[in-house]
């Protein structure tokens, strides 16, 4: 697949973009070794769960073409992997009348399937729901299963090649001019490349990359934490959602799907600062019970009461745009910023061309100051 040479490529972190990373980088003929400090499926990162949803619906062409990449390259994971982790649900955007005007105008753009309704007729179609404003449907959207698609890309990057080491911690990395050498407790790997995909340990990383870290636009962790409601039915035909702010409802922004797990509900990004080894795991109960408020008022599908909270990592940059760049011999991804797990396979594919010097990432996502416009209120 790859017209240039088969390099040697380690990748740091396994969660989606380091294992996607690997997927691709292995797939165009590359060695690759990725090292992840824990095991498989772990929970301390930003990958784990049941449920990510996956939707078109951005202001910009270049997240919905994104999208439309991703969403192929997650068709031809299923496929290679043999297993189906994505659900065609169909997603709805509500709320701000302006926000969900510029994603309809987007959609139309791009020619993505679209249909708007009104708050009565979207309630007839999904009566767990209720709307606030014009209803953005756009039905290719849906859920990905977040454990096994995480799986299905670390599988399918060995079955090309790769060679995956868990619990095995990146302590550093060196570049000479015969090469990089990733520093590990048990020695330390000498690659033409490096990739790093580490998630909300990237600073700690590139401390030992003095002129790259200080590049990296200022990334901020948070513990957030979206809670699991039972549902009143058994969930079926529910669309995820996301609710912007600005119409009736005045809160943050709000997103939910049904998942395995129950109807998942999560606040966007109002979680409080934590690192990565420092943190409770223990959701807030303020938080709980905003999303119970949330729940009584918004979505008469599910019981308030019965609710199970969990919390994961949100890496953000300032703008909520992605960092994905080269420097030498390193390619950084990082800043997911609440919304990055739809695009792992096209983030992976956009990384192994940056490793090949196959063109430049979009400028939205390079390294240096951000005085971009925000991705938009309600980003997931
Ligand atoms: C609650 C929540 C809900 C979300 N919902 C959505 C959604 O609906 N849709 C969507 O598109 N996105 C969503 N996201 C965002 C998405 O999940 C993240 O953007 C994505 O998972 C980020 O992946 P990552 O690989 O960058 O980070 P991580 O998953 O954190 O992976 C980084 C990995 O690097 C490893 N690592 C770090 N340092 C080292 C080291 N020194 N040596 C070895 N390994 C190392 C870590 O252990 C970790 O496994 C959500 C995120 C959260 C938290």
């Amino acid at each position: 697949m790859s017209r240039t040479p088969p390099m040697s490529v380690a990748v740091i972190g396994g969660g989606a973009i380091g294992s996607a990373a690997a997927w691709q980088l292995a797939a165009r003929g590359h060695r690759v070794v990725l090292v992840e400090q824990f095991g498989p499926g772990h929970v301390r990162g930003a990958s784990h769960g049941s449920s990510r949803i996956f939707r078109y619906s951005y202001p910009s062409a270049l997240y919905i073409e994104l999208a439309r990449r991703a969403g192929r390259l997650w068709r031809r994971l299923e496929r290679l992997h043999g297993q189906r982790f994505y659900a065609r649900t169909g997603s709805v955007d509500h709320g701000n009348p302006a926000a969900v005007q510029r994603l309809a105008r987007s959609l139309h753009q791009a020619g993505i399937e679209h249909s708007v309704l009104t708050p009565g007729e979207a309630e007839l179609q999904w009566p767990g729901l209720r709307f606030d404003g014009m209803v953005l449907h756009h039905p290719d959207s849906g859920r990905l299963h977040a454990d096994q698609a995480v799986a299905a890309l670390q599988r399918c990057a060995q079955v090309e090649g790769a060679e995956i080491r868990f619990h095995t911690s990146a302590t550093g990395v060196r570049v000479s001019p015969s090469g990089v050498r990733v520093l590990s407790a048990s020695g330390s790997i000498r690659v033409d490349q490096v990739v790093v995909a580490a998630g909300a340990w990237t600073c700690d990383i590139l401390e030992s990359l003095p002129t790259l870290s200080r590049s990296l636009p200022a990334l901020v962790t948070t513990q957030e934490q979206p809670a699991h409601f039972a549902p009143r039915q058994t969930p079926v035909g529910w669309p995820s959602f996301l609710h912007h702010p600005g119409g009736q409802y005045l809160g943050p922004a709000v997103y939910g799907l049904a998942a395995p797990d129950g109807v998942k509900v999560g606040e966007h990004g109002t979680g409080p600062r934590v690192t990565p080894q420092h943190r409770d795991f223990r959701p807030d109960p303020d938080g709980v019970g905003r999303l119970q408020q949330y729940a009584q008022q918004w979505l008469p599908g599910v019981d308030p009461t019965l609710v199970e909270a969990t919390t994961c990592l949100y890496t953000s940059t300032p703008d909520g745009h992605f960092v994905i760049d080269r420097r030498g011999p390193i390619t950084v991804a990082a800043g997911f910023s609440g919304h990055g797990f739809k695009f792992a396979p096209a983030i992976g594919e956009l990384i192994a061309g940056l490793v090949a010097e196959q063109g430049r990432s979009p400028t939205l996502f390079r390294l240096g100051p951000r005085v971009s416009e925000p991705v938009s209120a309600g980003r997931r």
